[in-house]
C-alpha cells in the first residue's frame, strides 16, 4: 500500500519556564490586542459605512498600528503571530458568513483561549526540542507521542486555555498508508437520546463520565453565581468552571477522535447529514445536544480522515426528511414530534426513529455517490 505525505497537527502539554511564560503573556497580549482592534475595526466600518474590511485591509492597519505612537509596543513581538491573529479573525467571520457560528466576539484575557502561531522563521527545531524566537531556552515539551520520524515541523502554535494550561501544536508532514478498500458503507443520524445513531443499529452513546462532568458543572456554576463579583472567591470559582468544561471538552474530542477514526478504517463511504448548526440552535431541547456532540468538529475528522485513508464522505441535504420518511417502502409520515422514538408505518414495517434515519441517509448518500451531487432520491 503507497503512502501519502499529509498535513497533520500534533498537540502537547508543555510547561514554560517564568521567562518564557512572561514573554507569552506579552505576546498574547498582542495578539489579543490586535484581533479585538481589527474586529472593532470591522464592526465599525460595515455598521457605519456598509464597508467590508478585508484581511488585507486589516494586514495594512496592523504596519500602521506598529508605527503609531502608544502601541509601537506591537513591534515587539515576532510578526508571525500577529498576522495570524489576523487570520484566525478572518476565518471567524468566513464561518460566521457560511452561518456556522455567530457573530465574531471579542477576546477577554483569561477568559478566552489565547495562542500565538509561529512560521518557521520564527522557531526552530532541533535535537527533538522547539525553541522559539526570542527565547534561550527549548520548551519543556511532554511528548505523549513522537513526532514522525523525519518529520520537518513547518508551524508551532502555543495556546494557554482559561485554565491556565499551555500547550504546543506542531504541523508537520506524516505519511499515511490508505486503508484497503471495503465494501462497507454506514449511515450517521445525529440523534437526540443517542450521541450517534448508525444504520448498522449501533448507537454511539455519549463518552463515559460525562453525565458525572455534567451535574459536577451545573454544581460548579451555581457556586458561581453565589460569589459576590470582583472577589477572590469568585476567580476561584470561574476556574473551577473552566476546568470542569475543559475536561468534558477533552473527553468528548477524545471519543470522538476514536469513533471517526474506527468509522473511516471499517467503511468505504459514510453518509452524514448536513446539519447547519446555527438552525438547529433555534430549537432548545435540540441546542444543548447539537453543542455536546460537537458536529461540525466532528464532521470535519471524519472529512479529513476519510481523504488520508481513501474513503468517501458523503453529506446529504439537511431538509431531506429522514426520519419521517420509512426506509422499508418510502412513504413519508406526515408529522414526527421529537417525542416519537419509535413508530410503525402503514406498510407494517416498526421503525426505531433514529436507526430508521441513519439507513434513510445512508440510501441517499449512497445514490449521491452512484449518480454525482445534486441528485435527489425518488421520494423528494
Ligand atoms: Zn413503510
Amino acid at each position: 500500500m503507497a503512502g501519502r505525505v499529509v498535513k497533520r497537527a500534533f498537540k502537547y502539554r508543555f510547561y514554560p519556564t517564568v521567562m518564557q511564560a512572561d514573554q507569552l503573556a506579552r505576546t498574547f497580549g498582542c495578539t489579543r490586542y490586535v484581533y479585538n482592534r481589527a474586529l472593532a475595526e470591522r464592526s465599525r466600518a460595515w455598521s457605519q459605512e456598509r464597508r467590508r474590511v478585508t484581511y488585507a485591509d486589516t494586514s495594512k492597519m496592523l504596519t500602521g498600528w506598529k508605527r503609531d505612537a502608544g502601541t509601537e509596543w506591537l513591534a515587539e513581538p515576532s510578526k508571525g503571530p500577529l498576522q495570524e491573529s489576523l487570520r484566525q479573525l478572518q476565518g471567524a467571520f468566513e464561518r460566521f458568513w457560511r452561518k456556522q457560528s455567530r457573530y465574531p466576539q471579542f477576546k477577554r484575557k483569561g477568559r478566552s483561549r489565547d495562542s500565538a502561531t509561529f512560521f518557521s522563521n520564527c522557531f526552530t527545531y532541533r535535537g527533538g526540542q522547539i525553541r522559539l524566537a526570542k527565547q534561550s531556552e527549548p520548551l519543556d515539551i511532554r511528548w505523549s507521542r513522537p513526532l514522525p520520524e523525519g518529520a520537518v515541523p513547518s508551524q508551532v502554535t502555543v495556546s494557554r486555555n482559561a485554565r491556565g494550561q499551555y500547550h504546543v501544536s506542531i504541523l508537520a508532514e506524516d505519511t499515511i498508508t490508505e486503508a484497503p478498500s471495503t465494501d462497507r458503507v454506514v449511515g450517521l443520524d445525529a440523534g437526540i437520546t443517542s450521541l450517534y445513531t448508525l444504520s448498522t443499529g449501533e448507537k454511539v452513546t455519549n463518552p463515559r463520565h460525562e453525565r458525572r462532568d455534567r451535574a459536577r458543572l451545573a454544581q460548579a456554576q451555581r457556586v458561581l453565581a453565589k460569589k459576590q463579583k470582583g472577589s477572590r472567591n469568585r476567580a476561584k470559582a470561574r476556574l473551577k468552571v473552566a476546568k470542569i468544561h475543559g475536561r468534558i471538552a477533552d473527553r468528548r474530542r477524545d471519543h470522538l477522535h476514536k469513533l471517526s477514526t474506527r468509522l473511516v478504517r471499517e467503511n468505504q463511504v459514510i453518509a452524514i447529514e448536513d446539519l447547519s448548526v446555527r438552525n438547529m440552535v433555534k430549537n432548545r431541547s435540540l441546542s444543548r445536544v447539537i453543542s455536546d456532540a460537537s458536529w461540525s468538529e466532528f464532521r470535519s475528522m471524519l472529512e479529513y480522515k476519510a481523504d488520508w485513508y481513501g474513503r468517501r464522505v458523503v453529506a446529504i441535504d439537511r431538509f431531506y426528511p429522514s426520519s419521517k420518511t420509512c426506509s422499508v417502502c418510502g412513504a413519508i409520515a406526515s408529522t414526527m414530534p421529537l417525542t416519537v422514538r419509535e413508530w410503525t408505518c402503514r406498510c407494517g414495517a416498526v421503525h426505531d426513529r433514529d436507526v430508521n434515519a441513519a439507513k434513510n441517509i445512508l440510501a441517499v448518500g449512497l445514490t449521491v455517490t452512484a449518480c454525482g451531487d445534486g441528485v435527489r432520491p425518488p421520494h423528494t
